[in-house]
């Protein structure tokens, strides 16, 4: 009976990855994310997802667009960007993901030109991604929302082998995704998808405590926050926490009794919403499912 119940469960797994392999790049199943940030502390704000892929065996890499060199008001240039690095890499470790790049493109002075996306089309390609994850191109800073174009720019792109030619073009357009924000023009953001971050709420308070020159130096300064900020590192986390425990939106909770089912989606305490964006491969339900396996769980 064992071996039956074996035999079944094995070829169950292996339809599964014959279908997997219709959405994304990889034959195994395994998925493949890169999430794209204008600056080394942006791409955490999905960082409650990036540890739940990480923590099931998923290949997870955030890349930085500019090397953050004007993030602070006592730092600048090269000192600010080499710490803000390190920054980076040790919110990548904390979150337990695979890889953290920074591209060394200048903070603040990001335009959405063809070298640019040629570097972005580089980095979805290298890693070979099933999931793109960008913000909106509608911010209040210029470089998030080149960031944005210039990722919208990558997406079919990413598989024309004549573009690029050098480095080997994607099977298939990958599905793209953007993180939440409040901006509300042109249009309002749209929680197609959203993940329960309840369990990874710590790591991603953890990360940001990581981006020392930004949370407690670079952005209450700017905010006028700076006097509020707690001396002592455990009073510091503490308050960071609260400053990232936001409530969940009426929409947001919609897309979590969809995707969890109304008793779970009213216990989820922390959640990261996303907008599927048209340029990219359109899953259908079942395929979002396949792509975050979470849901549901
Ligand atoms: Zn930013």
């Amino acid at each position: 009976m064992k071996k039956i119940y074996k035999k079944v469960l094995s070829l169950t797994l292996f339809i599964f990855s014959i279908m997997a392999v219709g959405y994304t790049q990889q034959e195994s199943g395994k998925l493949r994310i890169i999430m794209f940030g204008a600056h080394p502390d942006d791409c955490e704000k999905a960082g409650g997802t990036a540890a739940l892929f990480a923590e099931m065996g998923y290949a997870v890499k955030f890349v930085s667009v500019t090397n953050g060199d004007a993030g602070h008001q006592v730092m600048k240039g090269e000192p600010l960007a080499k710490r803000r690095y390190a920054e980076a890499q040790e919110a990548a470790r904390r979150l337990g993901i695979a890889a953290y790049d920074v591209l060394d493109n200048h903070d603040g002075m990001l335009m959405p030109s063809l070298e640019v996306r040629m570097q972005i089309i580089k980095e979805i390609r290298e890693w070979n991604a099933d999931i793109v994850i960008a913000p909106r191109p509608n911010d209040y800073h210029p470089d998030h929302r080149y960031t944005g174009v210039l990722v919208q720019d990558a997406a079919y792109m990413v598989a024309v082998p004549n573009v690029e030619p050098e480095i080997a073009a994607l099977k298939k357009n990958p599905v793209f995704l953007y993180y939440t924000d409040r901006f509300q023009r042109p249009n309002p953001f749209r929680p197609d998808i959203a993940v329960d971050i309840t369990s990874t709420f710590d790591k991603k308070v953890a990360c940001f405590d990581a981006h020392v020159s930004q949370v407690y130096e670079w952005l209450p300064w700017i905010g006028h926050y700076l006097d509020q900020v707690p001396q002592d590192k455990n009073e510091r986390i503490k308050w960071l926490a609260t400053r990232y425990d936001e409530p969940i939106k009426p929409e947001t909770r919609a897309a979590l009794e969809k995707w969890y089912g109304k008793d779970r989606a009213a216990r989820v305490l922390h959640a990261e919403p996303f907008e599927i964006c048209e340029y990219g491969a359109q899953p259908n339900d079942d395929e979002i499912k396949r792509l975050f396996p979470m849901l549901g769980k």
